[in-house]
C-alpha cells in the first residue's frame, strides 16, 4: 500500500477529473489525502480520501474586489498572492509531509504550491493538467498564453523578489518558469486523447494522455422532446445575467427543450418569465444531461468540452478566456463544431440550428469521443502514479541498503 497525496485548487474543472483516479487508488488499496478547499469538501471525501482544507492558508480570498481583479493580469501581483499562499502553506504542509512520508504527490498544473514542496523535500512528483499540455509547439494553438509570458519577462524584476522570499524557505526554484511550467522531464497525467491534445507527438514519454475522467450518470434525466439543447457557462465565469437573457429571447416557445445551468452568481429573477420549454438550474448534473443532449452551448472549459464530446455532442463555442480559446481553436480545427460569432438572440439560434442540422459536426465529435473510448482513463492515471510510488519505494529500499 502506497501513501498518496493530491493537491488542487478550489475549481470543479480541476478536481472533477482527479476523483475518479482517487476512487481507483483507494480501490487498489492505497491511501489517498487530497489537500483542497471547503467547497470541495463532500466530493472529494465521497471518494474515501482523506481531505485536507487549505482554505485557512489561501491568500486570494482575502484580497478586496480591486485587488482580486487583478489575479492573472497582474504578473507581478499574481506571483506575489502566490508565494504568499506557498509561504502560508509552507509549516503546515511540510510538517505534515514529514511525519507521513508519501511515496508520491500528485499537483494540479496550477496548484503549483504541491509541485514545489515536492521539489524542496524530494518527494516524486506527478503533474495533473485537466487542460491541453503546454509547450512550445502546443502554445501556438494558445496564443494568448505565449503574449502573458511576454507580460511576464517585463514584470520579472518585482517577481524575481519574490522568488528570492521561496529560496530563503529552501526552496530550489531558480524562477517562475520552474514553479508554473512543466518540462518533458516531469511525469505529467493529461486528460484528454492524444488525439484532442494539439500536438500530443512532441510531448516525451513521461506523459500519459489518460482522456476525459468522466464520472458516472447519477439520476437520469427525461428529454421530453426531439432535440434537447445544453447551455452552461462553467463554475467560474458564469455571472452574464445578460447573455442568459439572450439565450431564453432566443430559445423560447421553440420546439426545443433547453436545459440551462446558470451558477450561482445571478439572480434567477433578473431573468424575467421563463417559457415552458426551458428549465433554469443553478446546477446540474451535466453528465446526466449531455448523455441525452444534441448540442451545448458553452464556455469552452475544458471539462465541459470532453464531457460533451465523449457523448458526441457537438457544441456551439463562447470561450470567455484565453484558456478556453485555445480550446475553441483546436474543437473549430477538428472541425466538430463551431464558434458563437455575435451575441444577440437571432445568431444564438441560428448558430445553434446550425450545429443540429450539419451531419458533420456529429461525425467528427463522434470521431473525438472514439479516440477518448480508446483511452486507459482513471486506471491509466492510477497506473502511472502506482508507477512513481514504485520507484519511490525502491529507492528508499536501495538507500536503507546502503547504509
Ligand atoms: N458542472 C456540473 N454542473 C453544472 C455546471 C458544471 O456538473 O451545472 C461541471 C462540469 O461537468 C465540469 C465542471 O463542472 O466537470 C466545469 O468545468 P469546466 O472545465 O468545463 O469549466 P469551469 O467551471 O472550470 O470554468
Amino acid at each position: 500500500m502506497s501513501k498518496i497525496v493530491f493537491f488542487c485548487i478550489p475549481a470543479h474543472g480541476h478536481t472533477n477529473p482527479t476523483l475518479g483516479v482517487v476512487r481507483e487508488l483507494i480501490c487498489r488499496g492505497h491511501e489517498v489525502f487530497y489537500y483542497s478547499y471547503n467547497m470541495m469538501r463532500e466530493k472529494i471525501e465521497s471518494t474515501g480520501a482523506t481531505f485536507i482544507s487549505c482554505d485557512e492558508y489561501d491568500q486570494e480570498q482575502r484580497l478586496d474586489a480591486k485587488d482580486g481583479a487583478r489575479i492573472g493580469k497582474d504578473l507581478a501581483f499574481s506571483t506575489q498572492i502566490l508565494v504568499d499562499t506557498i509561504l502560508a502553506l509552507d509549516d503546515a504542509v511540510c510538517e505534515h509531509m514529514k511525519g507521513l512520508k508519501p511515496d508520491c504527490i500528485v499537483a494540479d498544473s496550477m496548484a503549483v504550491w504541491g509541485k514545489i514542496v515536492a521539489l524542496k523535500l524530494g518527494i516524486p512528483f506527478v503533474s495533473s493538467t485537466t487542460t491541453f499540455a503546454f509547450n512550445q509547439h502546443s502554445a501556438r494553438i494558445m496564443k494568448q498564453s505565449l503574449g502573458q509570458m511576454f507580460g511576464m519577462i517585463f514584470s520579472m524584476s518585482k517577481i524575481n523578489k519574490n522568488i528570492k522570499r521561496l529560496q530563503d524557505k529552501g526552496y530550489p526554484v531558480k524562477s517562475v518558469l520552474d514553479i508554473i511550467q512543466n518540462d518533458n522531464n516531469t511525469d505529467t497525467i493529461v486528460y484528454t486523447s492524444p488525439e484532442f491534445q494539439p500536438c500530443s507527438e512532441t510531448f516525451s514519454e513521461k506523459y500519459v494522455f489518460v482522456g476525459p475522467s468522466i464520472r458516472p450518470v447519477e439520476n437520469m434525466i427525461e428529454k421530453k422532446s426531439d432535440k434537447l439543447i445544453y447551455i452552461s457557462m462553467g463554475t467560474v465565469i458564469n455571472d452574464s445575467t445578460e447573455f442568459y437573457k439572450k439565450c431564453i429571447e432566443a430559445l423560447a416557445n421553440t420546439k426545443y427543450q433547453v436545459i440551462m445551468s446558470v451558477g450561482n452568481l445571478i439572480n434567477i429573477e433578473d431573468l424575467g418569465a421563463v417559457p415552458d420549454n426551458i428549465t433554469i438550474s443553478r446546477f446540474v448534473d451535466q453528465i446526466a444531461v449531455l448523455s441525452q443532449a444534441d448540442v451545448f452551448l458553452t464556455h469552452c472549459g475544458m471539462n465541459s468540452v470532453n464531457e460533451s464530446l465523449y457523448y458526441k455532442v457537438p457544441l456551439v463555442m463562447f470561450p470567455q478566456t484565453s484558456e478556453q480559446d485555445g480550446v475553441t481553436t483546436r474543437v473549430e480545427q477538428l472541425g466538430a463544431s463551431v464558434r458563437l460569432k455575435h451575441i444577440n438572440a437571432k445568431a444564438i439560434r441560428e448558430t445553434i440550428e446550425s450545429v443540429l442540422n450539419t451531419k458533420s459536426y456529429y461525425e467528427q465529435a463522434s470521431k473525438i469521443s472514439q479516440g477518448f473510448h480508446k483511452c486507459t482513463g482513471a486506471k491509466g492515471a492510477a497506473d502511472k502514479i502506482e508507477q512513481m510510488c514504485k520507484c519511490s519505494q525502491i529507492n528508499t529500499q536501495m538507500r536503507k541498503s546502503r547504509i
